[in-house]
């Protein structure tokens, strides 16, 4: 059974997380009256921000940042700086991360923002001045034990460490711990910029062990070349796998012997792409989905594996770098191919807010781990979420995705209910 949807979310990002909660919701035999109240965001900020371009003239940007429920903890999630960013699909995603920190046992609630804009269309300067009045406009909605940000698409550490300073002037001392995914020398975590991408890789070699695929001569193709398609290639190369084609938002590369990534990461920090490398050959967004392989790795968008595609691709494992790359309507054709085994989203990029809340925890501290203990500390908490995961699946006969949703949603729930409603 489905419920509202509020006209200022609506948006086919927004419906889709709304259709998974509820087909979830009806498994769980989850009460009608407590639905919208899991469901529906908590609290969401839309801000014009005027910023002032590099040739004196002023654009207003729209800012957005949705925290989906505070029943756990402080809310968590990054900023996406895309052109495409409305307040509907933060909102999902704000949703997605809550049932991802869920899932992983995080003390958090979910949370996104965005802003609209094309990042590689403005200089350094402009992103400086969007990132601070961004921050500035959310001053009162963030801080350590309120909501705090990372980076996501279109923003990285320095994003982060403008966000930093810009927050903590205003507080007079430095606050590090208000954002994570900064830059080890501002308090930020080892690990945490190769976080996603190393659990996305670690969850896929468990996949190919309860699929019984050895790595040696496994094919992947990445969709994303972005922090968390480029370093789940390299990772998954280390571990024998033969990388065949990437993309990026620009376009494709094929290489059946497979890509040199050294070369490639050379190639993509001189021109920002990976279209034009000399490695491979060219082809398109949809040709890439299509490649036959032993593991497709959708890296970059929303949405990605639909009604047209998902009868098509040619993949023993699906892992899901990207949040929700995946439709409905496309997981229903999926679940007719038992041959796909799917890493979902929530589970298989959760490595990124994981070494988030460590390096959170580690700034409230002021005591730092060094990298071998926070990979010790993130393989762990995977490997539990992914054994929960396939044996609920097992159990209850249902997918992948629908038990780590499942999880995630039972464990809001409950907390909702024990806490109980004020007044
Ligand atoms: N943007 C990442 C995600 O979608 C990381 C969020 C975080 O580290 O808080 O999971």
């Amino acid at each position: 059974m489905s419920s509202m949807i509020p006209p200022v979310y609506d948006t086919p990002v927004f419906r889709m997380a709304c259709q998974q909660f509820d087909l979830v919701a009806d498994f769980l035999d989850i009460p009608v009256n407590a639905r919208d109240r899991l469901k529906l965001p908590k609290r969401s900020v839309s801000v014009a921000m005027p910023v002032r371009r590099d040739d004196g003239s002023t654009t207003v940007f729209m800012g957005y940042r949705v925290q989906h429920h505070l029943t756990l903890g402080p809310t968590k999630g990054g900023v996406r700086f895309h052109p495409e960013v409305t307040l509907g699909e933060v909102a999902a995603l704000a949703m997605w991360m809550s049932w991802k920190c869920a899932l992983t046992g995080l003390p958090y609630g979910g949370a996104k923002g965005g802003v609209t804009c094309n990042p590689r269309e403005l200089s350094t300067g402009e992103l400086e001045r969007v990132t601070r009045r961004y921050t500035q406009e959310l001053i009162p909605f963030i801080g350590p034990q309120i909501d705090i940000p990372a980076p996501d698409m279109g923003t990285n550490e320095q994003t982060m460490a403008w966000m930093m300073d810009t927050y903590s002037l205003q507080s007079g001392h430095c606050v590090p711990a208000v954002v994570t995914g900064k830059p080890v020398s501002l308090g930020g975590s080892l690990g945490r910029r190769e976080a996603t991408g190393r659990g996305v890789a670690y969850l896929v070699s468990r996949a190919m062990d309860t699929i019984g695929i050895p790595a040696n001569g496994a094919t992947a193709v990445v969709q994303g070349y972005g922090n968390v398609g480029s370093i789940a290639a390299s990772t998954m190369a280390r571990q024998g796998i033969k990388i065949i084609a990437v993309s990026d938002a620009v376009g494709g590369l094929y290489n059946a012997k497979g890509i040199d990534l050294a070369k490639l990461d050379e190639h993509v920090a001189k021109t920002k792409s990976v279209v034009g490398f000399d490695g491979g050959e060219a082809i398109t967004n949809e040709q890439l989905l299509l490649t036959p392989c032993d593991i497709l790795v959708p890296a970059a968008l929303e949405r990605q594996i639909t009604v047209e595609n998902a009868s098509k691709i040619q993949c023993r494992i699906l892992a899901e770098g990207a949040n929700g790359p995946t439709t409905p309507e496309a997981d229903a054709i999926i679940a007719q191919r038992p041959e796909i085994f799917v890493i979902p989203d929530i589970l298989c990029n959760a490595g990124g807010v994981i070494v988030s809340y460590f390096e959170w925890v580690q700034d409230l501290q002021s005591f730092f781990w060094d990298e071998g203990e926070v990979m010790s500390k993130l393989y762990r908490i995977l490997e539990q979420s992914f054994m929960q995961t396939v044996n609920f699946a097992k159990k209850r006969k249902v997918s992948m995705r629908f038990a780590a949703l499942s999880l995630g949603i039972q464990r809001v729930h409950e907390a909702k209910t024990i806490r109980g409603l004020f007044p």
